[in-house]
């Protein structure tokens, strides 16, 4: 069974203000994305990568599309004998083994799709467009989404191949697996598994890394 990591790393990633794209910022002395790239190496068969014009092309490193989700469709495309999909962002820096190994058990009979999530701990209110109140969601059945994210191939891919409307409006791409209507179960992840968006994510990880490193 072959298990292939799909590394989307083709965002521009403008709300980091780093000079290059958020998955090439340096981070604890190394580009962002290859701490990913290191965890996932651990684990899969094979890891392809979608990234930004301008990156040197390879059968591992394919050319990313307009959204997140085209990117993982088009790694996906240039990895045909993958059984399992593993796919973990670029901007999650902090990923573990024991936490990528946890959703690849996940993937038990009878699941289409194992995502790491965290229990929400903060209240979430659903608001309308003035900013009134309609609704106060119930926290006890909440989950903060994450990668990685382990699919059965055959069905990620069917899941992709839905028109590019639907993959821009896509913020994970287990989403478009519920939409097919396949099974997604949710693995307990550490909500210290952040995504690097802003300048600050970008310290926390760098230091975090550091501290594990020493
Ligand atoms: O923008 P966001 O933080 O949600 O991006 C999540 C991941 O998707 C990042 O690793 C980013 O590089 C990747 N991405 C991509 N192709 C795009 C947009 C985002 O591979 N067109």
């Amino acid at each position: 069974m072959a298990v292939v990591g799909i590394v989307p790393a083709a965002g521009s990633g403008e709300r980091l203000g780093t000079r290059e794209p958020k998955a090439f910022a340096a981070c604890a002395g190394r580009p962002l994305v290859e701490w990913s790239l290191a965890v996932l190496a651990q684990v899969c068969d094979r890891v392809v990568m979608a990234v930004p014009e301008g990156h040197e092309l390879s059968p591992d490193r394919v050319l990313g599309g307009g959204s997140r989700s085209e990117s993982v469709r088009l790694a996906l495309e240039a990895a045909p004998e993958a059984d399992v999909a593993v796919v973990h962002d670029a901007a999650r820096p902090l990923v573990t083994r024991d936490l990528l190994e946890r959703c690849i058990a996940g993937l038990e009979p009878g699941w289409d799709c194992a995502i790491a999530a965290a229990p929400v701990t903060d209240t979430v209110k659903e608001a309308d467009g003035d900013g009134r109140v309609t609704r106060t969601l119930d926290r006890s059945a909440l989950w903060a989404v994450q990668t990685p994210q382990v699919f059965r191939a055959h069905v990620l891919r069917r899941a992709l191949a839905v028109a590019g409307s639907a993959l821009d409006t896509a913020s994970d791409d287990a989403s478009l697996v519920e939409a097919a209507g396949g099974s997604v179960r949710v693995v307990p992840a550490p909500p210290g598994n952040i995504k690097v968006t802003r300048p600050v994510d970008l310290r926390l990880a760098e230091l975090e890394l550091l501290e594990r490193g020493a």
